[in-house]
């Protein structure tokens, strides 16, 4: 399990993650859900190792993870598609940690297959970033990260970029392919239909804090105040 332990982020005077806590349990899907400027980002980067936390610990399967770099904690990041390198080919693009790791080309394509078949992209391969949709390039963003055969899947605002037809056909894939892997997903969203749809475990977070944490049943019928309520209340 990913386990916070009163965690902060300090940015000079403001706090923009103060004080948290947040059992994360192995195999579960967790969206942080609040507004612009909440903080959920900054967590987020904390558990990836792109932030490390002013005070507090995080733990991954009970180990502490606060100074381990990205990439060494069995966590991915989904980075948005335009992190994709223009001049490789699809397989090269989601091979490229396993290249810069010193793995054999024969090995790396290979396992770059397997992880495009997960997201149903195999027919594409040799395709160019600039030759395929926006919802394509997501998925090979999602493959680039697959790859490294993470414990824990991090996931900033995956959809935000697609249109409405496309975002819920993505965010039907991305429940599949968790329940797929049964490996355990934190994503971030501001959309409240996006959480409700996708999480076994809503973080409500509110200028740095967790207004509340639970299933979508317990945060949508038992709101704990009334900031939760009228957040969630903009779902229909
Ligand atoms: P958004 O959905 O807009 O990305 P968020 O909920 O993810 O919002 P964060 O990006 O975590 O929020 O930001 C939380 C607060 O911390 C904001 O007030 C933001 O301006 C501030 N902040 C984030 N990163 C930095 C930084 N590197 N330096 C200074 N302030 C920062």
């Amino acid at each position: 399990e990913v386990q916070i332990i009163n965690v902060s982020k300090h940015f000079g005077d403001l706090a923009a993650v103060d004080d948290v806590s947040l059992t994360i349990k192995d195999g579960s899907y967790c969206c942080l859900l609040g507004p612009s400027g909440c903080g959920k980002t900054t967590l987020l980067r904390m558990i990836s190792g792109h932030e490390t936390p002013t005070h507090g610990e995080i733990t991954i399967g009970g180990d502490i993870i606060n100074q381990k770099p990205p990439g060494t904690r069995g966590t991915a990041m989904m980075f948005q598609s335009y992190a994709l390198f223009p001049h490789l080919q699809v397989v090269d693009n989601v091979a490229f940690s396993l290249q810069m790791k010193g793995v054999g080309e024969d090995e790396r394509r290979e396992k770059a297959m397997d992880v495009l078949d997960k997201v149903q992209m195999t027919h594409l391969a040799k395709r160019l970033p600039a030759q395929l949709s926006g919802g394509q390039q997501q998925r090979v963003a999602l493959a680039r990260a697959l790859i490294t055969n993470p414990k824990v899947l991090l996931l900033d605002e995956p959809l935000s970029a697609l249109d409405e037809f496309l975002r819920l056909q993505m965010r039907a894939e991305l429940k599949r392919l968790q329940a797929d892997l049964g490996i355990t997903f934190i994503h971030v969203t501001h959309t409240q239909p996006e959480a409700l749809a996708l999480a076994d475990m809503i973080v409500v977070m509110d200028q740095g804090v967790i207004s509340q944490a639970g299933s979508a049943e317990q945060i949508f019928n038992k709101p704990k105040n009334a900031y939760v309520a009228d957040f969630m209340g903009g779902w229909n």
